[in-house]
């Protein structure tokens, strides 16, 4: 097949230019015919064939070059110079870095998370948020559209929509905010991807991970025996399971993905209440978090 190159133009030009040359040139000669009454002689007549010829060809490149020259349609935005965007940031977080510390505090239940909190509230004067308590809290307010939802993930030792628990926690952060407190520990949270993604994005970044590492029969035990007077809907042997089994499918990736930052302070936690708490309190040292 004819392909188009830069020399078909070249062609179509020439044949132009040609074509042109000879129809000003028979003009002429017709015109002198015309002024002297004479008919041109046969000769004359037959010499107009090229000249349609070359007409031709000009008119036949000039349309060829029309379907092939013209240039492919352009966008006028180029999508490939343009910085790209990160699908997952969609807006600044609330709170910069500078303005508020948040340490997640993570572990499976029964780690002994709350108890260590506390004590950290203690001596240190961080500001404890549970999201578990957050949420049972919002549970047991009658005004709440979610009290009915709520009680039923927990029962079920499911993970709450993260809507639901990333306001109650941006409400309470702003709140102590307000008071002047900048330290938090957010304890139970994030237990899923989705909320660590849409904390980090629209509050702010987590400094670290309080991680409580616990076998498995340590946490039953605990909870079982907690159970005995916590009156929690929670804290029962078929929930216990469930919970264990969310903990791990669904909360331990969250923790990789800070792991992976270099975020993760681990803390063993199948010792005294006290023991643990000095494994704490020299993570955060270390980090230049206490004092
Ligand atoms: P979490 O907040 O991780 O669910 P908690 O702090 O409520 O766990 O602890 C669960 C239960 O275990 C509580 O009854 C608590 O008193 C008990 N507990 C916590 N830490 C220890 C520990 N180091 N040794 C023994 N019992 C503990
Ligand atoms: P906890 O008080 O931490 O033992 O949590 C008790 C229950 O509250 C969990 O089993 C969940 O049903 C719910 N819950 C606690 N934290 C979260 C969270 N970060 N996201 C969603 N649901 C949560």
């Amino acid at each position: 097949m004819f392909k188009y190159t830069k020399s078909t133009l070249q062609l179509t030009r020439t044949v132009q230019r040609s074509a042109l040359k000879m129809a000003q040139s028979r003009v002429l000669q017709c015109r002198m015919y015309a002024s002297s009454n004479k008919e041109a002689p046969k000769k004359q007549r037959r010499s107009l064939v090229p000249l349609a010829i070359l007409g031709i060809a000009a008119l036949g490149l000039t349309y060829y070059n029309m379907g092939h020259v013209s240039k492919p349609p352009r966008a006028s935005v180029d999508p490939v110079s343009r910085p790209k965007k990160d699908i997952e940031s969609k807006e600044q977080p609330l709170f910069k870095d500078n303005e508020i510390s948040v340490i997640y505090v993570l572990g499976g239940p029964g780690a002994g998370k709350g108890t260590q909190s506390a004590k950290l509230v203690k001596e240190y004067g961080f500001v404890h948020l549970s999201a578990g308590d957050l949420l049972r809290a919002e549970q047991n307010d009658a005004s709440s559209k979610y009290g009915e939802l709520i009680a039923n993930y927990i029962k079920e030792g499911r993970i709450v929509p993260q809507e639901i628990t990333v306001a109650l926690l941006r409400k309470a952060i702003v709140n102590n905010y307000n008071q002047g407190k900048t330290k938090f520990l957010v304890d139970g949270f994030p237990r899923k991807m989705d909320q660590a993604l849409a904390f980090e994005n629209q509050i702010a970044h987590g400094k670290f991970v309080l991680f409580f590492q616990c076998p498995e029969d340590v946490m039953l035990h605990r909870l079982l025996e907690r159970g005995k007077t916590s009156g929690r809907s929670d804290d029962n042997m078929e929930t216990i399971r469930k919970r264990f089994h969310v903990f791990e499918e669904t909360s331990m990736p969250v923790v990789d993905y800070f792991e992976k930052q270099g975020k993760v302070l681990k803390v063993s936690c199948d010792h005294p209440v006290d023991v643990v708490f000095g494994q704490v309190v020299a993570q955060l040292k270390k980090e230049g978090i206490t004092d």
